[in-house]
């Protein structure tokens, strides 16, 4: 059986937009149905003193469990020379790909936390998402998503136009 999950996807390091088609290009191997949201250029949060992330959303459809889609979102990281060791938590990173929700369920465990703990207070995430289906709930308290985003300050995010780039 296959389950409807929505992964975040962003980059802040080397050829951003380079490395998110890179990672639709090898999600579309793995997801079936595969659809994706528009681009965006985001401020950094948390860690303030690094560049603007391209960031956003994909759905599609996974054969198999939440571990076994985490084991290849990070195959698919390190592919791209994402390189932990070395890195600054939450510091530049050249492809970070989250599963924000995965059907219905609820996980928290120490590999994997979903729906994903950023999910409610990054725009980042929760405009991208939207995008991509307008109903969508917070499986763990049900509460709309959108009604969510709209309570959230102003957080920098910017449609992300290539025209001319
Ligand atoms: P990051 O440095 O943001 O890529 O965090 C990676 C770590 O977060 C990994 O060790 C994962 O096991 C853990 N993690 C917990 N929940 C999630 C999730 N929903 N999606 C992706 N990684 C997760």
């Amino acid at each position: 059986m296959s389950c409807l999950t929505y992964l975040s996807i962003g980059s802040n390091r080397g050829d951003r937009l380079g490395y998110l088609k890179y990672s639709f290009e090898r999600l579309r191997l793995i997801l079936k149905s595969l659809t994706f949201s528009r681009i965006y250029e985001t401020d950094p949060v948390y860690y303030l003193e690094q560049p603007k992330f391209l960031n956003a959303v994909v759905s599609g459809y996974f054969s198999g469990t939440p571990y076994e889609l985490l084991n290849k979102t990070q195959e698919i990281e390190n592919s791209a020379g994402r390189n932990r060791s070395t890195s600054v938590s939450r510091g530049p990173r050249t492809l970070d790909i989250d599963i924000v929700l995965f059907g219905n369920k609820m996980i928290k465990s120490s590999l994997l936390t979903i729906p994903h703990p950023g999910l409610k207070e990054r725009k980042f995430v929760l405009l991208p998402l939207l995008e991509l289906n307008p109903v969508l709930k917070d499986p763990a308290t049900n509460t709309k998503l959108w009604e969510l985003l709209i309570k959230l300050e102003n957080q920098g995010i910017y449609l992300y136009n290539t025209h001319g780039k």
